[in-house]
């Protein structure tokens, strides 16, 4: 992505911008792995569910993977009929189990009272599977831990190997990693399921192995192709993956504009037309996110804070080379996934508009105006 264009005034303030070349080389990486050992792959919609990366995503992938009932019916709309839609979720409703069933190719059930709740209406019209927990944590950071202690996320392997005969399903789905840049965790919790499961998968028609890992950013994809080949060999299975970050991840920018600078105890702030809440993952986690314009060796420093009254809406303390000043566009980096989605108008600061750029066009997807706040919150 060139920065200087980033920063061109055919941008609105704030911006976020997706960069469609990384998109298609992150799309490609993900084909050629689908060509290399076979496996399916589902675009996660859920790290960004917008209708141009999900039409970008298309030709590339056998479908979308989805968390809920509106998910699975954007998902419908966007490929209408040509491809699967996996469903996992802890929250089912029974009023919602006709349509997701109609809707998805594939549901995965939560727990043991789900499956025995629901499978019988909806494995007329969707393939039924389970979630696993294998009990096998590779996440310091339990906040995102599926198999946490009372984990709420699937079933517990070796429950699930002495309750259920797994003639009785025909899919079983696993998702316990989150940012992996290596496969070990998949190569053991694969082992896992083969030392409690045994010749079982071999009942099944196919099996999920979720999200999480970061595929552009793992140079020898040897050992997930041998892996899947074998799990193909041995056991007859299909099998998805469904990346979500590892697509947009990277592709994704948030410019804004500085607004106000001034010295509080000391330290610069500096104030963006941005906030915590179009990223709320930054203040969720404590997490700085990454600047273009940060220079590890810079002499001037600021504190790059939102523009809403939360005294915690602040993104960090970043270095730069020359003193930041009025109107200076700044870069978030690598903010493709689990931004936007989560971002929100507190204090009825508007979302920032969306682009989609290429190096010969820039062209803007979505503007947000009053009127959509306007909906929002205006009482039907
Ligand atoms: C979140 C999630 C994904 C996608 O995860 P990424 O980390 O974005 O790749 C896939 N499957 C399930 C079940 C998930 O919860």
């Amino acid at each position: 992505m060139d920065f200087l264009v980033l920063k061109d005034s055919v941008y609105s303030s704030p911006a976020f911008v997706l960069d469609e070349t990384e998109i298609t080389r992150q799309l490609e990486i993900l084909a050629e792995l689908r060509s290399q050992c076979g496996c399916k792959v589902l675009y996660s919609i859920k790290s960004l569910p917008f209708s141009a990366v999900m039409q970008m995503a298309n030709p590339f992938v056998d479908g979308f993977s989805v968390s809920s009932l509106f998910e699975a019916r954007l998902a419908d709309e966007i490929l209408a009929g040509q491809g699967s839609i996996h469903l996992t979720t802890p929250g089912i409703r029974p009023d919602e189990l006709n349509e997701l069933s109609s809707l998805c190719s594939h549901i995965s059930f939560n727990s043991l009272t789900q499956y025995n709740q629901h499978s019988e209406a909806a494995q007329a019209q969707a393939s039924i599977g389970l979630r696993v927990n294998p009990k096998l944590s590779f996440l310091p950071d339990d906040r995102f831990n599926p198999c946490r202690q009372h984990s709420k996320l699937g079933i517990d392997i070796e429950e699930l190997s002495k309750s259920i005969c797994l003639d009785q399903i025909e899919g079983l789905h696993v998702h316990n990693v989150f940012s992996a840049t290596d496969f070990t965790p998949l190569i053991k919790t694969v082992d896992k399921f083969q030392q409690l499961l045994g010749v079982g998968l071999a009942e099944l028609e196919w099996l999920n192995l979720g999200g999480g890992y970061l595929f552009g950013q793992i140079e020898d994809h040897r050992p997930f192709v041998d892996l899947v080949k074998k799990l193909k060999h041995d056991y007859g299975l299909e099998v998805y993956i469904e990346p979500g970050k590892a697509v947009v991840g990277r592709a994704g920018y948030l410019v804004a504009t500085v607004l106000d600078i001034f010295v509080s105890d000391g330290e610069t702030v500096a104030i963006l037309d941005t906030s915590v809440n179009h990223n709320p993952e930054v203040f969720e986690y404590q997490r700085q996110p990454e600047l273009h314009e940060h220079d590890p060796e810079g002499q001037c420093t600021a504190i790059l804070a939102g523009c809403t009254c939360l005294a915690g809406d602040v993104f960090g303390k970043y270095r730069f080379t020359e003193p930041l000043q009025v109107g200076d566009k700044v870069v978030f980096k690598h903010v493709g996934a689990y931004t936007l989605i989560k971002a929100n108008r507190f204090n009825g600061y508007n979302l920032p508009d969306i682009y989609l750029s290429n190096p010969l066009r820039v062209k803007k997807m979505k503007h947000y105006d009053y009127q959509s706040f306007r909906l929002q919150w205006l009482a039907d």
